[in-house]
């Protein structure tokens, strides 16, 4: 998919800058620039902007499986500056190439052999047909032995809580990481909460994961924007503060975190390495313009307080 964001209110016209956009990208992205291989799982249509997303992700050292649709359009995203604090989006991505991602498309990204297979919660909400390709590369990455890392990445402009709470707390149990922000826990683990409301909220986040441990999730990973993340493991509860930078544009921020916490994983940091990283490239994702734009290299990481290998200072 592709954001053409505009300075000012759509309605009065003017200059729109085109980016790559999808949290998917983000953390392909992320994980590229800091020395990983990665390869990008898609489609896009055989037009112009298509063609520009598969330049831009081949630019930053990222592989393309992607197969390219030309009875579609690739997915269009106008995002609208409405106010300094207020970003508006508007979807064209109905019946969009990307929105046809099929089991086929996954059998070919998981011919690889990757370590890693991350996925987000927005390719269910897409299409039936896109629903059954992440269901089935979740439950064959699992079955491989693949480590499966799942981004909630609730969309409430493509379906209701309800409809995604069905969908994707099934599948949360093939997660071995399941990474949430700190309001979508509820989506992956709903029945953990039942008779458990007079809780107060850090309980209630205690009993989802748990809940989740239980199903054989092997790391909860809670998102709380300035207030930092946690992660619960069956051998305990890790927590990072945010890395104190000054923001001007949150959005992916959500997904530098991941790419941080998923490259040091790779690394083979542990727990408490992987949050930092995470926070780390989090603040990054914040205090630059742009989706993934500013998002660092690997001896960049310094800039905030991190070694190249990820640990702070
Ligand atoms: P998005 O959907 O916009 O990508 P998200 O809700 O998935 O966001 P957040 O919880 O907002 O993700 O942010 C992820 C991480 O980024 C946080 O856990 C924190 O480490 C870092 N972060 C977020 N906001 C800030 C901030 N204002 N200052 C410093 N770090 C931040």
């Amino acid at each position: 998919m592709v954001s053409l964001r505009s300075a000012g209110p759509l309605s009065a016209g003017g200059s729109l800058a085109m980016h790559v956009a999808g949290a998917e990208s983000n953390v392909a992205v992320g994980v590229a620039r800091l020395g990983h291989t990665v390869t990008w799982a898609g489609a896009v249509g055989a037009d112009p902007h298509g063609e520009f997303i598969l330049r831009q992700l081949r630019s930053e050292g990222i592989g393309t499986q992607c197969r390219v649709d030309p009875s579609r359009s690739t997915g269009v995203m106008f995002l609208e500056q409405r106010t300094a604090d207020v970003t508006r989006a508007f979807y064209y991505r109905a019946g969009s190439a990307g929105s046809t991602v099929s089991r086929d498309d996954v059998d070919s990204a998981l011919a690889a052999g990757p370590r890693v297979l991350h996925l987000t919660g927005i390719t269910p909400a897409l299409s039936p047909e896109a629903r059954k390709a992440f269901e089935y590369a979740a439950e064959c990455a699992a079955a491989d032995g693949v480590l499966v890392s799942l981004d909630v990445n609730y969309r409430s402009r493509l379906w209701t809580r309800d409809e995604a709470r069905a969908v994707l707390g099934p599948i949360a149990r093939h997660a071995d990481i399941l990474i949430a922000s700190d309001d979508e826990l509820d989506l992956v683990a709903s029945a953990a909460l039942s008779g458990s409301d007079s809780l107060g909220y850090d309980d209630a986040e205690t009993a989802l994961a748990a809940s989740l441990l239980e199903q054989g999730v092997g790391e909860v990973v809670v998102k709380r924007g300035s207030a930092g993340a946690g992660v619960h493991t069956a051998s305990g509860r890790f927590e990072a503060p945010a890395v104190a930078v000054t923001s001007i544009d949150t959005v992916g921020a959500g997904d530098a975190f991941t790419a941080g916490y998923l490259s040091a994983l790779l690394d083979g940091e542990d727990v408490a390495g992987r949050l930092q990283r995470g926070a780390v490239m989090g603040a990054f994702a914040v205090s630059t313009a742009g989706d993934w734009e500013g998002l660092p290299s690997r001896a960049e990481l310094a800039m905030l307080g991190a070694t190249a290998s990820g640990t702070t200072q």
